[in-house]
């Protein structure tokens, strides 16, 4: 049986495919989700069930969310989102989800300059719609918050727009959040 966060409106397959359970719907010959939830596809019943998500959190329009850069292009960073920040607390989410910063967001730097892969990054979702959540990394709060070295896997130490590895003694340049740790 497959299984799958999914969202409100999502389309889960077609009514040939699945009878609807749970939270989910059939409109239009379309099975669809009403809830933030899990789909649990049973193929051979021909059934997808949606069961919501209790005390979840999920990121939306304009939340501050922190994630892990999983890949980079020239033209955008991938990452994976794992906590949104409510007030002076970190709530981890249970599934992360996808988060991607296009070039434009990145704040000065072009993306491929911005951030590593493996860097936490603080960013805000501008967004109304995913995943994936489109991410902003711009301003002066948001950006990387931790790095480890790409040589020597060393915790990185903020030096102005540089991080610095005390370890092995490389430095890289980064958009680097004043909150960096
Ligand atoms: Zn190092």
């Amino acid at each position: 049986m497959d299984r799958a966060l999914v969202v409100p409106g999502e389309e889960l397959g077609t009514a040939e495919e699945y009878e609807a359970s749970g939270y989910a719907y059939s409109n239009n010959y379309r099975v669809l989700s009403s809830a933030i939830g899990i789909a649990h596809f049973n193929r051979s019943l021909h059934v997808v069930h949606v069961a919501p998500l209790k005390h979840h959190y999920y990121p939306t329009f304009n939340d501050v969310v922190r994630c892990i850069v999983v890949s980079i292009t020239s033209r955008a960073a991938i990452m994976r989102c794992f906590a949104v920040e409510k007030g002076e607390r970190v709530a981890y989410l249970k599934y992360p989800v996808t988060g991607i910063v296009p070039s434009i967001f990145s704040g000065e730097h072009s993306i491929d300059e911005a951030v590593g892969i493996g860097d936490v990054v603080r960013g805000r979702v501008v967004s109304r719609k995913g995943p994936p959540f489109t991410v902003s990394i711009s301003g002066f709060a948001f950006g990387v918050v931790s790095a480890m070295c790409p040589r020597c896997r060393g915790h990185m130490r903020r030096k102005g727009n540089h991080l610095h590895c005390p370890r092995c003694g490389i430095s890289v340049r980064r958009k680097v959040s004043i909150l960096y740790i």
